[in-house]
């Protein structure tokens, strides 16, 4: 079949897929996961390794070019590395996002699967305040692994959500960080998730963010990659940038080219979608799933999953997602 088959009915070119490896995770991020007792999803229930790769290859065939691994944490996996591994035979650019404490004992796979980028969330530089938003303490564990990321020569963006009354002070902080090493870093909107206590007056915005760096530091826009998220800037003679994920307050649906694979194997054609298709139980069966990925992605909306209100969703949470 032609590489051209992921176009929706908005004529978007949907060549990224988000695969979640598992929605378990060794830190309990609230905005993420809303509940210390939120049930794991049961291995049994979860895609295995093969079941990765053959329904990953599936979606390559139809024209994605690129994958990111995520979940829950996605390095928490048993066979994380065999998953990363094989899927490291495919055409497609390979990355993943991790909040980066079991990062050391996968540097050699890693440059092994040919990975040069790697997505790392952190939202504050205070080990206390790492430990009231994390509720775990691997505070200077992530720090020396993003060192040992850079030292490895892979490119490292870092993720923050920035939540109004939480971890806004922080953000002069992250700034301060790309003075001397070249660290992209990504300020997210809070998004509203089940059970994550959204409300509008915690998020900090886009404008807000901007109106803090600019008491502090001069810069500049920069180019921003083609379909990415992020807008793009740097401060004056700083080797890292900054860039702001905007979902809230200026959402970059127009350009959308991400599909999501869950753990259990069902897809979203948007985060915020408002329904699902059960890759996994179809493939299980030995049925063709080109055409359900096919109709799954021409039921995907204009812009936030058809919803026009934050206020009232209903979605799962962020971690049986995978952002
Ligand atoms: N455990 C990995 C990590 O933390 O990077 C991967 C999974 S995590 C769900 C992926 C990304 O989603 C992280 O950058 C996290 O900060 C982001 N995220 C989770 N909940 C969010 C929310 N409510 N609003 C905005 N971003 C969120
Ligand atoms: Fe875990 Fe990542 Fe969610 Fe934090 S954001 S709870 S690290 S999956």
């Amino acid at each position: 079949m032609a590489a051209t088959q992921l176009y929706d009915t908005f004529g978007r070119l949907h060549n990224y897929l988000r695969i979640s490896l598992t929605d378990a995770c060794n830190l309990r991020c609230a905005y993420c996961m809303p509940n210390e007792k939120i049930a794991v999803t049961p291995s049994a229930k979860l895609m295995h390794v093969d079941e990765i790769f053959e329904i990953a290859s599936i979606f390559v065939k139809l024209g994605v070019k690129k994958i990111r691994l995520t979940g829950g944490e996605p390095l928490m996996r048993k066979d994380a590395a065999q998953i990363i591994l094989q899927l490291s035979k495919l055409p497609v650019e390979l990355s993943i996002s991790t909040n980066a404490v079991l990062v050391n004992e996968f540097i050699d796979v890693f440059k092994q699967a040919n990975i040069k980028t790697i997505n790392v969330s952190l939202d504050t530089l205070n080990a206390d305040e790492f430990q009231a938003i994390t509720k775990r303490g691997d505070f200077q564990k992530i720090i020396s692994n993003i060192n040992l990321l850079l030292t490895n020569q892979f490119k490292v963006k870092v993720n923050m959500v920035v939540i109004k009354g939480v971890n806004e002070h922080a953000i002069l902080n992250f700034i301060n960080w790309t003075k001397d090493f070249p660290l992209d870093i990504r300020f997210i909107e809070f998004m509203p998730f089940e059970g994550n206590a959204w409300l509008r007056d915690k998020v900090f915005s886009y404008q807000q963010m901007l109106d803090v760096i600019a008491t502090q530091y001069n810069f500049q826009k920069i180019a921003d990659e083609p379909s990415d998220t992020a807008k793009k800037y740097r401060a004056t003679n700083h080797l890292g940038t900054f860039g702001f994920i905007t979902t809230v307050t200026e959402p970059f649906c127009g350009t959308c080219n991400r599909l999501r694979l869950m753990a259990d194997g069902k897809m979203k054609n948007c985060l915020f979608s408002q329904t699902e298709t059960d890759i996994l139980a179809a493939f299980r069966k030995q049925q063709n799933i080109e055409p359900l990925i096919l109709s799954c992605l021409a039921d995907k909306k204009e812009a936030l999953g058809g919803r026009f209100d934050f206020e009232n969703i209903e979605n799962r949470s962020m971690i049986k997602i995978g952002g």
